[in-house]
């Protein structure tokens, strides 16, 4: 159905005037197919304010991407809601929608799956990962504020996959989003989270945007980070730091560091004085994570009590620290709890 066909919704809004264009059409008519799109239009006939004639030559060569929802569970604790959504090709991909006080977050993935073995993470998934179009990401939000009728305020680049391992789509979906003739939610709105891959992160620099740029550090120390995360062994602590500091100088974009909080291994008076070592005197925002379980995993969270003192050790010496809140834990919906349990029944 969909062979050949160009994906519209992946089109950021220059991309969709050049391609409007080439078919002869005025430049003006993509905001106006844009804006349909953005407001979740399944077919070009609902486009109402287009000629029916170039309605049928859309339907020609293109089509509109759309994701099903296959599951759908509601927190009882925080009526966090956790989506499982099926793609045109039949893979699986899972996104949680979050209520805070300021606004609803979105936590969306990336990729089906994941090629970064990081050992406390369900989401590796080497051999079947598959980069997500633009308008695979973007659909998560239009059919999770349809589906939920609550407005998203927030996007959080967190759930599967590496977002810097798919990079020129993730730049795409972060123009559609936050372009004023669609969904439009701010640059400032989003966070982007990776593990570190150096040379895309300066390369994000380059673009200067407002985005906040999330490391996923978790610990300081290169013998211990490498059998936790083995991108540490491409891009070792000292490098990704130094990428941070310039990333931090080119975009004056203050930078947040996700640090789980593992019991014997990332939370030692020596990680911590590390940590102090590297932000003394820089603007970075610390935020701790208590590890997940995950079904299988023999790494066990850190207690709270030791999380707590380990905050006030850093914030004692300089580093503003928090400790993250978790939503939805009856439902699995917590960092790193995604795209465990349907994998196994997955067909391909
Ligand atoms: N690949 C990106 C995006 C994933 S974001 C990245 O690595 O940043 C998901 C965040 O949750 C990352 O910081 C990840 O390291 C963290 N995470 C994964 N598994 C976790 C777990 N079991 N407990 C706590 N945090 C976890």
């Amino acid at each position: 159905m969909t062979e050949n066909k160009v994906c519209i919704k992946s089109l950021t809004m220059p991309k969709l005037e050049e391609f409007l264009v080439s078919m002869g059409e005025p430049k003006y008519r993509a905001k106006q197919i844009f804006k349909w799109l953005s407001q979740n239009a399944k077919s070009f006939d609902e486009m109402s304010d287009i000629s029916k004639k170039l309605r049928e030559k859309l339907n020609e060569a293109c089509y509109i991407n759309d994701v099903k929802i296959v599951s759908k569970q509601v927190s009882k604790l925080d009526g966090t809601i956790k989506y499982l959504f099926e793609l045109q090709d039949g893979n699986c991909i899972e996104t949680v929608l979050m209520q805070y006080e300021h606004g609803n977050s979105i936590c969306i993935s990336t990729q089906a799956g994941c090629k970064m073995g990081c050992a406390f993470c369900a989401s590796f998934d080497k051999g079947r990962t598959r980069n997500l179009t633009p308008a695979e990401i973007y659909d998560q939000i239009l059919s999770a504020q349809y589906d939920s009728g609550r407005k998203v305020s927030n996007i959080v680049l967190m759930g599967t996959g590496e977002p810097l391992d798919n990079y020129d789509n993730v730049i795409d979906f972060l123009r559609i989003i936050s372009d004023e003739n669609g969904v439009n939610i701010g640059m400032r709105h989003i966070s982007l989270s990776t593990c570190g891959i150096v040379p895309k992160i300066y390369e994000l620099a380059k673009l200067k945007l407002q985005l906040t740029l999330s490391i996923s550090l978790h610990c300081p120390i290169n013998e211990i980070r490498s059998t936790i995360m083995p991108i540490n062994k491409s891009y070792n602590v000292e490098t990704l730091i130094k990428a941070c500091k310039d990333y931090f100088k080119t975009t004056g974009r203050r930078i947040s560091f996700e640090y789980a909080m593992i019991d014997g291994k990332t939370d030692s008076k020596e990680c911590a004085d590390k940590l102090i070592e590297f932000f003394k005197g820089f603007p970075a925002h610390m935020n701790l994570i208590p590890l997940n379980h995950v079904e299988g995993s023999p790494l066990e969270p850190t207690p709270m009590k030791k999380i707590k003192q380990f905050q006030n050790y850093l914030i004692k010496n300089g580093i503003n620290t928090t400790i993250r809140r978790s939503l939805g834990g009856d439902i699995s919906a917590s960092c790193g709890q995604l795209r465990k349990k349907y994998i196994e029944g997955e067909s391909r």
